[in-house]
């Protein structure tokens, strides 16, 4: 039999009707999985039998990036249907509801640039992404502590799509780590997912995953899947690699993955992040160029006032460039390839 309180198992729907928040409930479904509410965009997942793994899988930090969303809210349907049974503890969150409501990125401010406590300095909880950063970081320290006891792995995967196309189309973000070793079976996992291009950060950030990683130890990444496109013009095709692997985990069923081999993957460090000093700031190349192009060393990338921004390193490849941010942000990351030989745990 159905369920009665989330409407046609859609929970997504369900959430999008209720941006500012749901009343907890929960239930148990005829295979034993217990289903807790616990508010707008946040349901948990319990297996009679609790595995050994904390699995969050997060989409909609930014409220246009539609493919995570569209994936997540498959994987909670199909939960709720009973055609896919959790055999591990799964946190499913939708970040930012009213940001899809509104079909935008954000509503007053980058949702991912709030964890870690960014959303509590300087101004406050002044909005409610700042309040949204406070209650997802709540929600996952609760998931994480209440797990049983034993010896137990936690995950997070951040499900992004990129504003701008990309020389690599699915790429991942690994935190920076405090100098602790790179997961080989993690890099195995996302290469499952279809993702073979990492960037591993050198520096803290204000990022969902780095939260998970740095505050709760878990192994978390920033994914980013893609271009993004308007809810149901996903060619979702392009995305069966990483809906099949996340369902495996969650099912805890054979994950179809292959060695570490360095060779197949494009693994980058960031080399320098160029931030935007006065109003001046001005890109020199097209405005659709593609993350992660190279060019020749001695390029003029950029100028701000009197500086001028070269190609310095061969190699070097841009991401996420911005010339709208305000002054003082981040206008554009430029990365070089990297080994990891000897460094993975
Ligand atoms: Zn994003």
């Amino acid at each position: 039999m159905s369920q009665q309180w989330i409407p046609n198992d859609d929970f997504l729907r369900h959430t999008l009707n209720h941006p500012a928040g749901l009343s907890p409930c929960e239930f148990r479904l005829d295979n034993g999985v217990t289903v807790q509410v616990w508010d707008t965009g946040v349901i948990c997942f319990e297996p009679a039998a609790a595995g050994d793994k904390d699995i969050v899988l997060s989409c909609g930090v930014h409220g246009n990036e539609t493919a995570p969303i569209e994936i997540c809210a498959e994987l909670v349907q199909d939960v709720l249907r009973q055609k896919l049974a959790p055999k591990q503890r799964t946190l499913v969150l939708i970040g930012n509801p009213a940001a899809i409501n509104a079909g935008k990125r954000e509503v007053e401010e980058n949702l991912n640039r709030l964890f870690s406590g960014h959303h509590s300095k300087g101004a406050g909880l002044i909005n409610d992404e700042r309040k949204r950063a406070l209650a997802l970081e709540q929600y996952v320290t609760r998931f994480y502590q209440q797990a049983p006891k034993g010896t137990r792995k936690r995950y997070l995967y951040d499900l992004h799509t990129a504003i701008r196309g990309s020389r690599f189309e699915k790429f991942a973000v690994y935190p920076f780590l405090h100098g602790k070793p790179w997961q080989k079976n993690q890099l195995e996992f996302l290469q499952a997912c279809g993702v073979s291009t990492v960037l591993l950060m050198q520096t803290a950030a204000s990022t969902f995953s780095y939260y998970a990683s740095n505050t709760h130890g878990a192994d978390a990444f920033t994914i980013e899947l893609g271009k993004v496109r308007p809810f149901g013009q996903n060619d979702m095709n392009r995305f069966s690699e990483v809906r099949t692997s996340l369902r495996a985990l969650v099912a805890d069923a054979a994950l179809k993955t292959q060695d570490f081999d360095e060779a197949n993957f494009h693994l980058y460090e960031v080399y320098r992040s160029i931030h935007k000093q006065t109003q001046d700031f001005k890109l020199h190349f097209a405005d659709d160029v593609e993350n992660f192009t190279t060019y020749p060393v001695g390029t003029l990338l950029a100028t701000d006032g009197d500086t001028e921004y070269r190609v310095e390193q061969e190699g070097e490849a841009l991401i996420f460039p911005n010339a709208k941010v305000a002054v003082g942000q981040r206008a554009m990351l430029m990365v070089i390839p990297r080994s990891v030989k000897g460094q993975l745990a």
